[in-house]
């Protein structure tokens, strides 16, 4: 299974509403931007990060993909999936530019498309050729709970999730300049849905440690599941301060590179529920290490759905440490095999690979120039 050509390409899928916002940033379309490796065998890997479909930032990441790590992939066998991913993350030249960024970025998108090859070549799902399915997957719910969202329609959204789709799970965004329109609208989510949905709330590192503290107290009556990134991504020492200051659970990891940089988070307990992203981390090789580095320290992982779950579905019915998988479903449509969630659980994903073969009628319809 020797690899003949490495292809990237981007895509720019528009989101479900019209645009959303969090506390950082607003966006129209989701990046799915990643490499198409083609095989001697005949087999097709398919890998990719997400972005926030920016051309100018989506290129250098093909960029990558194509003149950096093309060369080092050509003529290989991908039956050998480990070695390559550590011949690709270890290269003098890009460990020296790297590291983080744009190559971490790139060689997630290749390290998944070689997995989405050893499971194709295995003619299993993933989580099969892992090793089995070991629980059950609940959803959670994030795209009703955008900070864009006026409070009403919150409400009315998170209430639909759970009465009509069977959430029992919803996440809401936080993050204004006032903490106090936060609380007011949580505390009308929480009326709307009652006391036995579990809410999270998402902060996207947008307020300092007093004002996270202050928030905290405020909010302890509100019962919530966990706090994600209250703090900016790579403040280790915040978030313990913070994490050791409040009862409310402190979750991250969607911006974090590596391995050691959830080691230093894990080992500071500065952080409860661990969140990798195949898309920002080196793929899935590094993924497996972060998740079970929790699982070590006993620590739930609850993957960010930087690729909307296609491949963190297979993940996350796999590794022992993870229950509960985000839900967003911008780009499931896009795929051979989208994923499905019923009665707030994840569908087990039957096809062959790593959920990441996107239709040709997406491809031709969404695909933005390389140059
Ligand atoms: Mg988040």
């Amino acid at each position: 299974m020797k690899i003949v050509s490495v292809d990237p390409f981007i895509l720019h899928l528009p989101l479900t509403a019209e645009s959303i916002a969090d506390s950082t940033h607003r966006i129209t379309h989701w990046g799915v931007v990643g490499v198409r490796l083609r095989t001697s065998s005949g087999l097709e890997g398919f890998g990719f990060t997400g972005t926030h479909a920016d051309p100018a930032s989506d290129r250098l990441i093909t960029s990558c993909i194509k003149n950096a790590y093309g060369p080092l992939l050509l003529g290989e066998d991908a039956v050998e999936h480990t070695r390559l991913s550590y011949k690709l993350a270890r290269s003098p030249a890009l460990q020296w530019v790297g590291r983080a960024g744009i190559t971490q970025l790139a060689l997630a998108a290749v390290d998944v498309a070689l997995w989405d090859l050893r499971a194709k070549h295995a003619d299993l799902p993933l989580w099969r050729f892992l090793g089995g399915a070991t629980t059950t997957v609940q959803a959670y719910n994030t795209d009703i709970g955008w900070l864009s969202i006026p409070t009403d329609q919150l409400c009315s959204g998170a209430k639909r999730a759970v009465d009509e789709e069977g959430f029992r799970f919803v996440k809401i965004k936080v993050g204004h300049a006032d903490p106090a329109v936060d609380l007011k609208r949580l505390r009308a989510v929480r009326q709307a849905v009652g006391p036995e949905v579990s809410i999270a709330i998402d902060g996207n590192g947008k307020w300092d440690l007093p004002t996270c503290q202050r928030f905290c107290a405020n909010a302890a009556d509100l019962d919530l599941f966990w706090f994600e990134e209250p703090l900016w991504y790579d403040d280790v020492e915040s978030h313990r301060v913070l994490a050791s200051s409040t009862s409310i659970p402190v979750a991250l990891g969607e911006q974090l590179y590596s391995l050691d940089a959830f080691k230093a988070f894990v080992a500071a307990g500065a952080v409860q529920y661990v969140q990798p992203d195949v898309t920002r981390l080196g793929g899935i090789t590094e993924y497996v290490q972060v998740a079970d580095l929790a699982l070590a320290y006993r620590l739930p992982v609850a993957p960010h759905a930087g690729e909307m779950s296609q491949v963190h579905v297979h993940l996350a019915f796999w590794h022992p440490a993870t229950t509960i998988l985000e839900y967003i479903p911008w780009i499931k449509d896009h795929f051979r095999e989208p994923i499905v969630v019923r009665g707030g659980n994840y569908v087990l994903p039957q096809g062959p690979g790593a959920g990441t073969t996107p239709l040709d009628s997406s491809v031709a319809k969404y695909s933005v120039a390389l140059t």
